[in-house]
């Protein structure tokens, strides 16, 4: 029987973490290391934006470079990973049924988003990929919605991954390892808390609500990431928050991450001592029921 996948949402900081992984980057490892192997791999990245849905379908996806001014090596590393065209079916299959538009995209290949933080947990890029689009016109709700309709994918061996950032406000950056900004580190415990305390009506109205939540997001499209994931889990879920740290200073490298509360369990085993609580709130271990 396929083991159900966990839903997993990281901030995929600057393009440059991949050079310097630091904390962030062994949290990426271990979760590779930790996380059942899924068959297949779905990237929802901040940085393929669509007015309609759009998924990737390329039987063997380009590795994007889709960044400037960064240290030469990095527009030299590839993420060779197989596409994965039935998984990219499987999508346009279950949208439709909701009456959802979607278009199959054969030439797609895998932004940085995508693949930078794949590179770390899965190295050997084995895995088929295929990455759907965002659609930063919709808003939180729409993308929860979204995350929705994936969810079946779970069962079906596909491990949904999120990713985008936390807080991506570039005035709010300053050097590499500066400490973290106050604004960032306040609005991150808030949606935090929002996600994993708050329930259902949290996080939603960030913008309104949070402390920063404009500031943190002057344009949305970083954090909508998030919502598909949050859209994809379910009552059986147990949610973690994972806090490496933040790099220059304003950009909060939060994970996020749903799955089983067995499978919290061992995941939270696998990863004391390696996540550090860089930001004064320590990763939550698992509540009981
Ligand atoms: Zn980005």
């Amino acid at each position: 029987m396929t083991q159900r996948q966990p839903v997993l949402f990281v901030s995929h900081g600057a393009p440059d973490l991949l050079l310097h992984p630091g904390a962030t980057g062994a949290l990426w490892s271990a979760l590779g290391r930790t996380l059942p192997r899924p068959t297949a791999i779905l990237a929802i990245s901040a940085h393929w934006e669509s007015r309609q849905p759009r998924v990737g379908a390329a039987a063997k996806p380009a590795t994007l470079h889709d960044f400037g001014g960064f240290p030469r090596p990095l527009y030299t590393l590839q993420y060779p990973a197989p596409g994965a065209v039935r998984l990219a079916n499987r999508v346009q299959s279950l949208l439709e049924a909701a009456g959802q538009a979607i278009a199959i995209d054969p030439q797609r290949g895998l932004d940085h988003g995508a693949w930078a933080p794949l590179k770390l947990i899965h190295p050997a890029a084995d895995i088929p990929v295929s990455q759907l689009s965002i659609q930063p016109q919709a808003g939180p709700a729409w993308h929860r919605q979204l995350g929705a309709l994936l969810r079946p994918l779970r069962d079906e061996g596909v491990l949904l991954l999120a990713s985008g950032a936390i807080t991506h406000n570039f005035a709010w950056l300053s050097e590499p390892g500066a400490p973290a900004y106050p604004p960032a580190v306040e609005f991150a415990q808030w949606l935090g808390h929002a996600l994993i305390d708050a329930g259902a009506s949290g996080p939603l109205a960030y913008r309104a609500t949070a402390p920063h939540g404009q500031a943190a997001h002057p344009t949305e499209e970083h954090l909508l990431p998030l919502f598909v994931a949050w859209g994809a889990s379910d009552d059986g879920d147990r949610a973690m928050r994972l806090t490496p740290e933040f790099t220059y200073g304003g950009l909060a490298m939060d994970a996020y991450l749903w799955q089983s509360a067995e499978q919290a369990g061992a995941t939270w085993e696998a990863l004391e001592g390696i996540v550090p609580a860089a930001t004064g709130t320590a990763p939550r271990p698992p509540t009981q029921s």
